[in-house]
């Protein structure tokens, strides 16, 4: 048996061409486009490129996307005027701030500038406790959102399966725990604690690894037959790894998400099915 490679760029494209019609039927029907703030302050590469591709995503998409670049060397002060500022205006549909910030910024404080209507990232404590509760939140996190829309558009029988997630980090591991439970499957989140991983792990149907340890999962964690889903992106030697071996699991899984070219491109697209999502709430839209 050989796995079925989920190609996530061919999944993210066909989820942007969805996008771009919902948006062009929004504003065919009178509404403003959807519009979707960035904030990106110092001088990270990494940072820097994933804001362009962002911004290129959402222009196709017709989606309204403005840039703001305060100096690398603002201070908490200036940014949490400049999130509140963005979040006031009634323009603005959805608000990103592009993480990490530099040191001497105070995270939080910037981040509690954003209200739960302009969450585009899905990170605001309000959104993630409608998650925890059980409540179809209007946003969510994109990357465990992207990995929701792979195994549906792959297919997967959710409810009553047995899922695993390695990793517990409040934009991955967690939030696609609740994502899966509220789907019905029955949930393990394992850690850097955890006993007998890669025991715990064979148990699973749907196996996740968000951990960012290159090729750690091989194939004596993965059951015959599961879905892996590879979400670990590690930088080395100019090529960015996954935590799955994928020669070692390839022969064994059902379905591997590849890296680069899994649940990487899923997470742009979910980031403007949440502005879509917000915009459209903001109108006083039903949601499609
Ligand atoms: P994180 O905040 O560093 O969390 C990593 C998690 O992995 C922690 O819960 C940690 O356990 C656990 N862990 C670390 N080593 C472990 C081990 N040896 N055995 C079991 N668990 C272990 O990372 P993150 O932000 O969630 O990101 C995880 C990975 O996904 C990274 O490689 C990141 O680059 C990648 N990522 C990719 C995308 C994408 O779009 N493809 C998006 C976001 C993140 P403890 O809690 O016990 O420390």
């Amino acid at each position: 048996m050989s796995a079925i490679i989920v190609d996530g760029k061919a999944v993210a494209a066909e989820l942007r061409a969805e996008l771009t019609s919902q948006v062009a039927a929004m504003t065919a029907a009178g509404s403003a486009p959807p519009s979707l703030a960035v904030v990106l302050c110092g001088d990270d590469p990494a940072s820097a490129i994933y804001v362009r591709n962002k911004g290129r995503a959402a222009e196709r998409a017709g989606v309204r996307f403005t840039l703001h670049r305060p100096r690398a060397e603002s201070t908490t002060d200036e940014l949490v005027a400049l999130v509140g500022t963005l979040d006031a205006d009634e323009t603005i549909d959805g608000i990103l701030v592009q993480l990490p910030l530099p040191k001497q910024i105070d995270q939080d404080a910037v981040m509690a500038c954003i209200s739960p209507e302009k969450d585009a990232d899905g990170f605001h404590p309000y959104n993630f406790g409608r998650l925890a509760e059980g409540h179809p939140a209007v946003v969510a996190p994109g990357t465990p959102l992207g990995c929701m829309e792979l195994l549906r558009r792959s297919d997967m029988q959710l409810q009553g399966s047995r899922a695993v997630v390695i990793g517990r980090s409040a934009i991955v591991g967690r939030p696609l725990a609740l994502m899966l439970t509220n789907a019905d499957a029955t949930v393990t989140i394992c850690h850097s604690r955890t006993r007998e991983l890669a025991a715990v792990c064979r148990e699973a149907d749907i196996l996740v690894s968000a951990i960012g340890r290159p090729r750690m999962v091989d194939a004596s964690y993965v059951k015959p037959g599961a879905f892996v889903i590879d979400v670990g992106t590690t930088p080395q030697d100019g090529v960015v790894v996954g935590d799955v071996d994928r020669e070692s699991v390839e022969p064994v899984a059902g379905w591997l998400t590849p890296v680069p070219g899994g649940v990487g491109p899923m997470t742009i697209a979910m980031l403007l099915r949440n502005t879509l999502a917000l915009a459209r709430a903001r109108r006083g839209l039903a949601q499609v």
